[in-house]
């Protein structure tokens, strides 16, 4: 019983990996469900092509990623009818995400009814950040009975390539802190003390911290006022802008870093400014990170544009060689794993993130705890 299917379920869309072990024996994308010519007619539909396909025997767990644990998930947890309640109580903290991971969830248990159904939050890696890096300055009261607070997400991501980053440099995950970079259409800074998240840079939702794609990261929360007083831009339309329409798109007319990465390299200034804004912002977080965690022994990129963006690297980081922190030139051109010098006293790591990996690795561990 070592293998374990792994489910991503969107709202129109069912991301699947098989694995045995660490090994993928199939992977895939159910796509446009629900959809005129789409691949399935609902997520059932779905779920029952794959268990026609793919080989379940011996099958342990099906871990599913769920985005939204707010503070009652601190760790992934076997589902049962009560955990699937408290799941739905949390929509209102992420109503385009945690509406699709329920269907998953309820359709994997109708249809796999003898196989542990695991749910892996997003959040729950961050619940160890302490009140001071989780709580806003505002009424105390309102905050507690709205679930108003800093969760973070990507947290499957960043637990990952902290402890592969410990790995990699030798030393016990427990006494290593790493400040670790997920730059991909989404994007999030967390700094990481002896294997615990202690800061990240999303909030209550996925908005906030680093420019993304088409988020738009940090702003003045006033912006939101002004523009539905000032400009007369109903909420709802203020969200969409800062969701769908803000980031690189909205900087650069681009959502896709790789595009606005080639334009900047071609001298083009709305994509050159665009770029500056996007760097500047990590290097903001990792210089608060050095300062929250206190010793860093090394900052690691991962994601899309961490894992391959050679000039986001090198501009994130120039110029830091006081603080302890190179990159060099080669190793980064090269895609090395360790792109610092030999000797840095802060290492500066590419490790790509493993997610679906990771929750495979927590459905196990959910399943083994849940039977002691
Ligand atoms: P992810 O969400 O992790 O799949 O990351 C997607 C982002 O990574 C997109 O913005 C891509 O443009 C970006 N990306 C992928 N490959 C590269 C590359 N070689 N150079 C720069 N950005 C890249």
């Amino acid at each position: 019983m070592t293998r374990v299917l792994v489910l991503n379920s969107g709202s129109s869309s069912l991301r699947y990996r098989l694995f045995d072990g660490a090994r993928v024996l199939a992977k895939g994308l159910v796509q446009r469900i629900g959809e005129a010519g789409g691949d399935a007619a609902d997520h059932g539909a779905a779920l029952r092509r794959l268990m026609d396909e793919l080989d379940l025997s011996g099958l342990a767990a099906v871990g599913h990623r769920v985005v939204h644990g707010g503070d009652r998930f601190t760790a992934s947890t076997v589902v049962d009818d009560e955990v699937l309640a408290t799941i739905e109580e949390l929509i209102p903290l992420a109503p385009l995400h945690n509406p699709a991971a329920l269907t998953g969830l309820r359709v994997a248990r109708d249809l796999l009814p003898e196989i542990p159904q695991v749910a892996v939050f997003d959040t729950a890696f961050h619940s160890t950040i302490p009140p001071e890096g989780a709580l806003w300055a505002i009424d105390r009261g309102l905050a507690s009975k709205w679930g108003l607070r800093r969760y973070g997400f990507h947290g499957t991501s960043h637990a990952y390539v902290s402890r592969e980053t410990a790995r990699l440099l030798g030393r016990p995950v427990a006494d290593t802190n790493v400040i670790t970079l997920h730059l991909g259409n989404g994007a999030s800074a967390t700094a990481v003390r002896g294997g615990r998240s202690v800061a990240t840079s999303m909030g209550m939702t996925p908005l906030p911290g680093l420019v993304m794609g088409t988020r738009s990261g940090d702003i003045d929360p006033s912006l939101i006022f002004h523009l539905h007083r000032v400009a007369g831009m109903p909420v709802d339309e203020i969200e969409e802008l800062l969701t769908r329409r803000s980031g690189m798109l909205g900087l650069a007319g681009d959502n896709d870093l790789r595009a606005v990465q080639e334009r900047y390299e071609a001298g083009d200034p709305d994509a050159t400014l665009a770029f500056e804004v996007y760097c500047r912002r990590i290097r903001e977080y990792t210089g608060s990170y050095l300062a929250v965690l206190g010793r860093v022994d090394a900052i690691t990129f991962t994601g899309g544009v961490g894992e391959n963006s050679r000039p986001v690297r090198a501009k994130t980081l120039a110029g830091l060689e006081a603080l302890g922190i190179a990159v060099d030139p080669g190793r980064n051109e090269r895609n090395e794993t360790i792109i610092s010098p030999d000797g840095s006293p802060i290492a500066v790591c590419v490790v790509p993130t493993e997610e679906e990996l990771e929750i495979a690795s927590e459905a196990r561990k959910a399943i083994g705890s849940a039977q002691e």
